[in-house]
């Protein structure tokens, strides 16, 4: 039957599902001792390859050799074949090409439907996986390690020194304390990105959920000297959120710029109106801006938009851009912390339809921004 579908005048049904397939296809047609042409290519194919409607040899839309050798062989042979192959272009792409031999008649052309898969999505999601797991386990092995070397002291040199046992015992529970704190954090995010398709559907006066977050850190700024002063703006309004998940975000971010302020300064947290995206995005202080998370526009749209700022030591341009990559740390600083906290942060945002973006200046201090969708007051 395919082989009418590439003879079938425009129109017929067939060529119609063929032509609106998302996926590439062509018919591949070869004679003896000829190259193979391409007799048929859907629009998908024509797209993807830039090519004319037929009669191109198939070197045209397939340049790779392996792919033209395996397809090649297949006509000869009249089997199936299957053959993975890669794209350059400004993205690579990998794709899957599948051949299936048509039934021909004796003395006939040989022809081969080729479908085409791009599994480019597929790798990456795969790459990404297999990332996530080499840096879970890293990170908590370096604990592991240390804990496990710990042991073994304390069983041997330091078996009869109470003062050193005291010591490590002290190290111990801090290492204990930090694998903790990962566990949490990863349990964490991947609860978030579970229902991160689901939009939440409370009401939340960020205000509110402000004041409640810097009185629980209290004993936290107090221990630093770091003072935080809250400015909310009366006429801010209320978000459409789920309030647990906006405490979080809350709390890693002034969790963040009191842990980066030097002993004795200031931490502020405004909260403001912009009347649309352009107003939430504008920068608020001197120094680089970058959007980490951006929503899609929407008409009519105001925002309520959350700015937790420090004036510590700031973040050197290159890394703004990977702040919310799981597990990245800016080089050189000790902060303790486990590189997931921005991360959670952005998924948060993300299940709310919000954006975020972070200005920093180097010595002067940084600002992380996060807008939300404001609740329309009714009338
Ligand atoms: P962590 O748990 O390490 O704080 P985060 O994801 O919250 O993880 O932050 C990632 C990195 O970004 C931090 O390790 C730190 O290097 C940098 N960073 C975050 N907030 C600030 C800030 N306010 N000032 C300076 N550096 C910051």
């Amino acid at each position: 039957m395919p082989d009418t579908i590439a003879r079938a005048g425009a129109g017929s049904a067939a060529q119609l599902i063929l032509e609106l397939l998302p996926e590439p296809v062509l018919l591949v047609r070869g004679g003896e001792g000829e190259t193979p042409e391409i007799a048929y290519a859907n629009k998908a194919a024509r797209d993807v390859f830039r090519l004319e409607l037929t009669g191109a040899p198939l070197g045209a839309a397939l340049r790779r050799p392996e792919v033209l050798e395996a397809i090649e062989a297949a006509l000869a042979t009249s089997t199936s074949t299957e053959v993975a192959f890669e794209t350059i272009g400004v993205q690579p792409r990998y794709w899957r090409a599948f051949a299936r031999p048509l039934e021909t008649e004796p003395g006939m052309l040989n022809e081969l439907v080729v479908v085409l898969r791009d599994e480019t999505d597929a790798r990456r999601t795969e790459r990404m996986r297999a990332d996530f797991l080499a840096n879970a386990s890293h990170e908590l092995r370096t604990p592991l390690a240390s804990l496990a070397g710990f042991v073994e002291t304390l069983r041997t040199h330091a078996k009869d020194d109470p003062e050193a046992r005291d010591k490590f015992l002290g190290i111990m529970a801090q290492q204990a304390n930090r694998m903790a704190r990962l566990v949490d954090d990863l349990l964490s995010l991947s609860r978030i990105e579970l229902n991160e398709h689901i939009a939440p559907s409370g009401k939340v006066d960020l205000a509110r959920t402000i004041q409640d977050v810097s009185d629980a850190i209290r004993p936290l700024t107090a221990e630093r000297e770091v003072k935080i002063s809250v400015r909310a703006d009366a006429n801010a309004g209320s978000v459409t959120g789920d309030r647990d998940q906006l405490v979080q975000v809350i709390q890693n971010l002034v969790d963040n710029a009191v842990k980066y302020t030097p002993r004795g300064g200031d931490v502020r947290v405004d909260l403001e109106f912009a009347i649309n995206l352009e107003a939430a995005r504008a920068p608020s202080r001197s120094g680089v801006s970058l959007s980490l998370l951006s929503p899609d526009a929407s008409d009519g749209q105001s925002y309520v938009v959350l700015r937790v700022s420090d004036f510590g030591q700031g973040i050197a341009r290159q890394h703004l851009p990977r702040l919310s990559e799981r597990f990245y740390r800016v080089e050189g600083q000790r902060s303790g912390g486990t590189g997931l906290g921005l991360a959670i942060v952005k998924h948060i945002i993300n299940r709310h339809r919000g954006g975020l973006t972070v200005e920093s200046a180097e010595g002067e201090g940084t600002t992380f921004s996060v807008y939300l969708p404001r609740v329309v007051p009714q009338a």
